[in-house]
C-alpha cells in the first residue's frame, strides 16, 4: 500500500497539531496519507497510553487518515540512533510516501515546539529517510527515495517557508484536536488549549494573507515552472 503523505510526530497529537489540517485538507482532495507517533506520550500530564492511542483513533478519524503506526521509543528518552533510524526506514520502504511532515530537528527556547522528543523526532525522520534510500543497508522491502520533507512545530524565530491555508477546514482541525481530551479538554488542566492552538493557525494565517492557516519549514528552494503558481 502506497501513501502519499505520511505525517510522523514524537507523541499523539503532534502530528495533529502540527499538520491536522493540512491533512484533512489532503485526504478531501483524494491522497494518502497516513501518521506515525515514535512513541506512546506515557509522559504527557494527562492521559495513559491506552487512552492516548484511542484519542489518535479517533482524530485519524476525523482527519481522514486510515493509516496510524505507533512505536513505543520512550516518552522523554527519544534519541536519535542507528537502530531507529533502520526501524523507521524500513516503514518508509513499506508505505513509500513521496512527502513526509516532521517536527523542526532544532531546538528553540519556546515551550511546546522545543520539547525534546521533537527535536529528535525531526532528527530520525531526516536520517531514517536518507538510509530507506541506500541499497545495502540492511532494511526491509526496495530502496525509496522521498522528494520532501517538511517541518512543523518551528521553534521561535524560524519563519515558516509556506503557510497552506486551511480555513476551509478549520472547524474539521478543531474537531480532531478535541479528539484528544486528555491533553485539550482535561479539567486538570488550567491552560485553555483550544484557544491556543487556534491562535497559533490564526497567526500563520496573518502572515500567508488567510484566515487560518499551518506553516511550514524547508531547507532548499522550491522549484516551480509557473510563477503564478504562487499567487493563485
Ligand atoms: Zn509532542
Amino acid at each position: 500500500m502506497v501513501y502519499d503523505l505520511i505525517s510522523i510526530g514524537a507523541h499523539p497529537d503532534d502530528v495533529e497539531v502540527g499538520t491536522g489540517g493540512v491533512l484533512i485538507a489532503l485526504n478531501k482532495r483524494g491522497y494518502k496519507t497516513g501518521i506515525v507517533y515514535l512513541t506512546a506520550g506515557e509522559m504527557g500530564t494527562g492521559g495513559t497510553p491506552e487512552i492516548r492511542a484511542g484519542e489518535a483513533v479517533s482524530a485519524a478519524h476525523v482527519m481522514g487518515s486510515d493509516l496510524i503506526y505507533t512505536y513505543d521509543w520512550g516518552d522523554t528518552r527519544l534519541f536519535d540512533s542507528y537502530e531507529k533510524r533502520i526501524e523507521l526506514a524500513g516503514l518508509i520502504r513499506k508505505y513509500r510516501p513521496t512527502i513526509i511532515l516532521a517536527p523542526y530537528p532544532q531546538t528553540g527556547h519556546g515551550k511546546r515546539q522545543s520539547h525534546p522528543d521533537h527535536v529528535a523526532a525531526g532528527q530520525i525522520i531526516i536520517n531514517a529517510a536518507n538510509y530507506a534510500t541506500l541499497k545495502k543497508m540492511p532494511i526491509p522491502g526496495e530502496p525509496h527515495l522521498i522528494k520532501r520533507i517538511f517541518h512543523y512545530f518551528l521553534p521561535p524565530g524560524v519563519s515558516p517557508s509556506f503557510v497552506v491555508d486551511i480555513t476551509e477546514h478549520f472547524e474539521q482541525w478543531i474537531e480532531a484536536l478535541k479528539c484528544h481530551q486528555s491533553q485539550f479538554l482535561n479539567p486538570e488542566k488550567s491552560r485553555d488549549y483550544i484557544w491556543t492552538l487556534e491562535s497559533m493557525a490564526r497567526a500563520f494565517g496573518i502572515q500567508a494573507g488567510c484566515r487560518y492557516g499551518q506553516g511550514f519549514y524547508h531547507i532548499e528552494p522550491l522549484r516551480i515552472a509557473d510563477l503564478f503558481d504562487l499567487v493563485k
